[in-house]
């Protein structure tokens, strides 16, 4: 398709504007014909320069310790597909975290709970912001959902997009045994939310003043996430939610079925989508063992100050 200099009738506003900059700055003669695949390029450019600026200083004025923009690329066929699914225009995933401060943990099961909740949902509303802040670039993006719809693979929850795997392939930490993600920065204290967008990225970057560093798996395998877990949760297929103190405290095992059955059901969890937040504020989350009891808990960030308490039983 070739798009001709004169006359400029029926041509947007912002084609006149890449007409000049082509003509001006790339000193193309002016009777050339100018193909359209170079003002889309031009266009395309321009947007991600914009929006990576917007990137660095919404994140900074939203509070957000760490975040990085990965290309699907980067990701395992089985998120790749994941996050299609999700968002069928899909080319990158935003993916970004504030940590839960050390003495978060070192309050009652109740107040700790809540505090968890303020931070996830703070997340939640930056994530609805950015998605927001895209669209109006004109550039596609769905934020990845705080509590429903989730899936469930092989009788285990998982959420519709994995941000923490999605993290660990943006270079923001690892994943442990306890199944938490790992950050140099802020140990397993980080809680994680996500925009799906359409804006390409030419590889996995992070933006050095925010992101974590890329280095060695934190994880050593010590195992004694798994050991201290009162519930027996923890195992090589990973945690199982429904025996996790956090959710049975919630849902009795014998609630167990029908809970699944629900969460089968995409259905049935739209119904129930506009609930889940009333829930998450009432909810009380008596353990995290699993996060407190690992070496890394402190983080670079949490490095001084006391350790927590160990058992909260
Ligand atoms: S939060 Fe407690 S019960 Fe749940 S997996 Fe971790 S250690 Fe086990
Ligand atoms: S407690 Fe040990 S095995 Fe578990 S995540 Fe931490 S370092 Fe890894």
């Amino acid at each position: 398709m070739w798009f001709v200099k004169e006359p400029y009738h029926g041509v947007q506003c912002d084609m006149v504007c890449d007409l000049v900059e082509i003509y001006s700055e790339r000193k193309v003669n002016r009777d050339e014909i100018i193909p359209i695949t170079l003002i889309k390029t031009l266009q395309i450019n321009r947007l991600e320069r914009s929006v990576e600026l917007d990137l660095t200083s919404f994140f900074q004025e939203e509070g957000v310790d760490v975040f990085s923009e990965v290309s699907l690329d980067a990701l395992s066929d089985e998120d790749r597909d994941a996050v299609v699914h999700f968002f069928p225009t899909a080319q990158s995933v935003i993916v970004f975290g504030r940590e839960v401060p050390v003495p978060v943990y070192r309050m009652p099961p109740k107040e700790k709970t809540r505090e968890m909740v303020r931070i996830a949902e703070a997340l939640d509303t930056t994530a609805i912001r950015l998605a927001a802040l895209l669209k109006a670039e004109q550039v596609p993006a769905r934020p990845v959902p705080l509590y429903l719809p989730v899936k469930m693979v092989n009788g285990r929850i998982q959420g519709v997009v994995r941000l923490k795997q999605v993290a660990a392939a943006g270079g923001l930490g690892s994943l442990g045994r306890n199944t938490v993600l790992l950050t140099p920065r802020f140990g397993p204290r980080l809680l994680l939310s996500g925009v799906v967008s359409g804006r390409r990225v030419q590889e996995s970057r992070q933006v050095k003043s925010s992101a974590g560093r890329k280095e060695a798996p934190l994880c050593k395998g010590c195992g004694r996430c798994i050991r201290t877990c009162p519930a027996g949760a923890l195992g090589p297929e990973g945690v199982d939610a429904f025996r996790c103190r956090d959710v049975s405290a919630w849902v009795p095992p014998i609630l167990v079925p029908a809970a699944k059955w629900i969460l089968g059901r995409s259905i049935v969890q739209k119904c129930m989508a506009p609930l889940a937040p009333w829930f998450a504020r009432r909810a009380t989350m008596p353990c995290s063992l699993c996060v407190t009891g690992c070496p890394n808990f402190s983080g670079d960030e949490g490095k001084g100050q006391a350790s927590p308490p160990q058992s909260p039983h």
